[in-house]
């Protein structure tokens, strides 16, 4: 019954186990879902629909903890692609009345007129304030396989409480691990000593006064880089410097007048000529190598590969390098990752940034979702690794699909479908007409394509580009 060579030891586990099993069938533990975010959720709705038991462990004080962070940013595909059909099912039979279908909710938004209301349907099966900090099978660590797709996930809180499940759809999200400020991908000497914002910051409301009037340094080519620039622009006395590793920022500019998207290509023109004006102070071929306090406020140091230092010293920084997943919790799990994207190696050619903008993913579910581990999915955000072209209506299909196959309904499971049109989702023309109509800025306004990005060649880019980044 051993797994390895030397075996006396693990073979009396394993018989321990096997007279124990009884008592811990998986199939009668609920499925834990991590995560209270717009998939969690969603999962939980299409479970509590098939009549599953789950439960949901939210790191978080709230319902959408991670999109509370961004509650100020108005988001850009309109509530008609943002709610689950499932989820609105259930609302609905509760007395919910859904949102404009057409309109474009913040981030707080969400939360008060759909997220909020989904959770409390679930009351208790929504256990607030539980951060999972590991995820293993019940006497199995990743080594050992036989019998293992019976033994019972094992699941760690970081206050030591441990639970079981039959099967786990891990929803935690990639917005608690941005990307680091260095540019080969591990922190810059000295970055995790100095204070880095996230991209996006309320510029013009909580965070103004971390910004009005300092020099800030915002680090990325992506859209939120973009947008974050454009609106502290906006701040009168306040020296904004751009850094980017490209030679220069065409690929952010976009195509101008001539742009296949006219918003994209306006929010580009307006950038280009906030830097042509000297307005914003863009440094190029900036790979970020060093940061340290000083006197004088943070000193950034950049080394190219060829050795060469450039430095730039601020009051703020603000990284809008992307976010990566952090998949340490299911470290003792058989994953199967894409060495590229840290998805499943399944899903990486579906999503990949240099092919696909979010409008053009393909329809996926449970097939393209699986590890080598039985019963451990990976959805919503934290299922594309790195690539920034996730969108909440993908989200919903791939949890559809995998609580279809947990309840052995295959056919459904299989019968993945996605009714995104490639324009009007993505399109960042309904975010400027919202504002046009309401008057208010839009966080990322331009910040998913519609078409897939241009080839960028390697090396000459900051980040991955694509919808979110
Ligand atoms: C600024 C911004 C704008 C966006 N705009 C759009 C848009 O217009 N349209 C669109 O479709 N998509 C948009 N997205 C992309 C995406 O839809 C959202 O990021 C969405 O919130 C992802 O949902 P999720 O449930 O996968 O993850 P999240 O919303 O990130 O939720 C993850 C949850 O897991 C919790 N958690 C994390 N770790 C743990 C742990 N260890 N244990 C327990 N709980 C944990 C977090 O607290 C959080 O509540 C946007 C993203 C950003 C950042």
């Amino acid at each position: 019954m051993s797994d390895g060579c030397c075996g006396t030891t693990t073979s009396l586990e394993a018989t321990s186990l096997q007279v124990e099993q009884p008592a811990i069938e998986a199939g009668a533990l609920p499925v834990v879902v991590i995560g209270a975010g717009p998939a969690g959720l969603a999962a939980a709705a299409h479970l509590a629909e098939r009549g599953l038991d789950f439960l949901v462990l939210e790191a978080g004080a709230q319902a959408g903890a991670s999109v509370a962070q961004w509650g100020h940013v108005r988001v850009f595909s309109p509530w008609k692609y943002n709610i689950d059909a499932t989820a609105r099912r259930l609302l609905e039979a509760g007395g919910w009345s859904a949102p404009d279908p057409e309109w474009l909710p913040t981030g707080a938004e969400l939360i008060d007129d759909y997220l909020a209301p989904l959770a409390k349907l679930f009351a208790d099966k929504v256990r607030l304030g539980a951060r999972v900090s590991a995820i293993s099978r019940l006497g199995y660590d990743r080594v050992r396989t036989g019998g293992r797709e019976h033994a019972p996930f094992l699941i760690r809180l970081d206050d030591g409480t441990e639970l079981r499940a039959r099967a786990v759809i891990d929803a935690s999200g990639s917005y608690t691990s941005p990307n680091v400020l260095g540019a080969g991908g591990l922190p810059a000497h000295g970055e995790n000593e100095v204070v880095v914002d996230h991209a996006l910051p309320d510029v013009f409301g909580a965070d103004r006064d971390r910004y009005e009037g300092k020099h800030v340094l915002v680090v990325g080519a992506g859209h939120s880089a973009a947008t974050t620039l454009l609106a502290l622009a906006q701040l009168e006395n306040t020296p904004i410097t751009w850094a980017i590793r490209a030679g220069n920022a065409t690929r952010t500019y976009g195509g101008g007048a001539a742009d296949a998207l006219p918003a994209r290509g306006a929010l580009g023109t307006r950038l280009r000529a906030h830097v042509d004006s000297g307005r914003i102070r863009l440094l190029t071929g900036f790979f970020t190598h060093r940061v340290n306090a000083t006197g004088q406020g943070v000193e950034v140091v950049s080394r190219d590969p060829s050795g060469h230092e450039q430095a730039v010293t601020v009051d703020q920084i603000v990284s809008a390098t992307g976010y990566r997943p952090d998949h340490s919790i299911a470290s003792e799990l058989r994953l199967d990752l894409d060495p590229v994207l840290g998805s499943t190696r399944a899903l990486a050619p579906l999503i990949d940034p240099n092919q696909h903008s979010c409008g053009t993913v393909p329809a996926h579910g449970v097939d393209e979702l699986a590890h080598p581990e039985p019963g451990y999915y990976a959805v919503g955000v934290k299922s594309y690794g790195r690539a920034p072209t996730f969108l909440m209506a993908t989200g919903y299909e791939q949890v559809r699909s995998v609580v279809a196959a947990l309840a052995g309904d295959w056919d459904a499971a299989r019968d993945v479908q996605l009714d995104l049109p490639e324009t009007g989702v993505c399109s960042s023309n309904l975010a400027e007409a919202q504002e046009q109509r309401v008057g208010l800025a839009t966080g990322i306004s331009g910040g998913l394509l519609s078409t897939p990005l241009p080839l960028a060649t390697v090396g000459a880019t900051t980040g991955t580009g694509g919808c979110c980044g």
